[in-house]
């Protein structure tokens, strides 16, 4: 038998977020997370055990199968399952684009050339900040991006002190900034970001204003 990964969900729906949002997807979850934010809405997928084992064959097929333009592979933390890279590979021969969302908290040395990297930079308002590895800014290449989501003003202060200290936002790589649904309100962060005429893009979980915030597996 070949590899497997613990899958928390497999379902399609329409990409709620990054610079592909409005495209038709099917979701990958996998299941287990060692970080622990604040706003997490994906508690359910925080175990590692709240997953079922599935090898990545198998996965393929059903993959295969629903033949959607793009697939994301997210969690929980992807990149804590050993596999994962297969699975991306695997992916990737398919033909369709992949995207691949991660906390950030593990090197992305690792991934295939071809998946597109979305990196949560954890602000400290995640409770997370101390696990972002920072060495992965210079591991990202175009179809690439950064993703910030915040809680509060002092978040957005620290993301934009981030933004200039990096030099974010300004090549190949967009900055996507957003809220904690119910925290901070959307209409504020578009504010701040027209006044400081910053290099990042706002965005909306558009999932949460199709379906609700408390929607899960879609
Ligand atoms: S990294 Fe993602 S899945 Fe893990 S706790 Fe944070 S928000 Fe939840």
């Amino acid at each position: 038998m070949g590899n497997r990964l613990r899958i928390h969900e497999i379902y399609d729906s329409i990409q709620g977020e990054s610079t592909l949002a409005g495209v038709p997807c099917t979701f990958i979850r996998l299941a287990g997370c060692p970080l622990r934010c604040t706003y997490c809405d994906t508690l359910q997928a925080i175990p590692v055990d709240s997953g079922n084992w599935m090898p990545i064959a198998d996965l393929l097929a059903v993959v295969q199968k629903k033949q959607r333009p793009l697939v994301l592979v997210t969690g929980g933390e992807p990149l804590a399952q050993r596999h994962c890279g297969e699975l991306l590979s695997g992916l990737l021969s398919l033909g369709c684009d992949v995207q691949l969302e991660t906390s950030g908290a593990y090197l992305v040395t690792d991934v295939p050339n071809g998946v597109r990297k979305i990196i949560d930079l954890k602000a400290p308002g995640s409770g997370e900040v101390a696990r972002n590895r920072l060495e992965n800014l210079d591991l990202l290449s175009a179809g690439d991006e950064l993703k910030i989501v915040l809680t509060d003003r002092s978040d957005y202060l620290w993301a934009r002190a981030m933004i200039e200290e990096h030099q974010l936002g300004r090549g190949d790589i967009p900055v996507l900034l957003s809220v904690v649904w119910g925290k901070l309100k959307p209409d504020e962060l578009c504010q701040w970001m027209l006044e400081d005429r910053l290099p990042a893009r706002f965005q909306m979980q558009m999932h949460k204003v199709v379906w609700g915030s408390e929607a899960v597996g879609v």
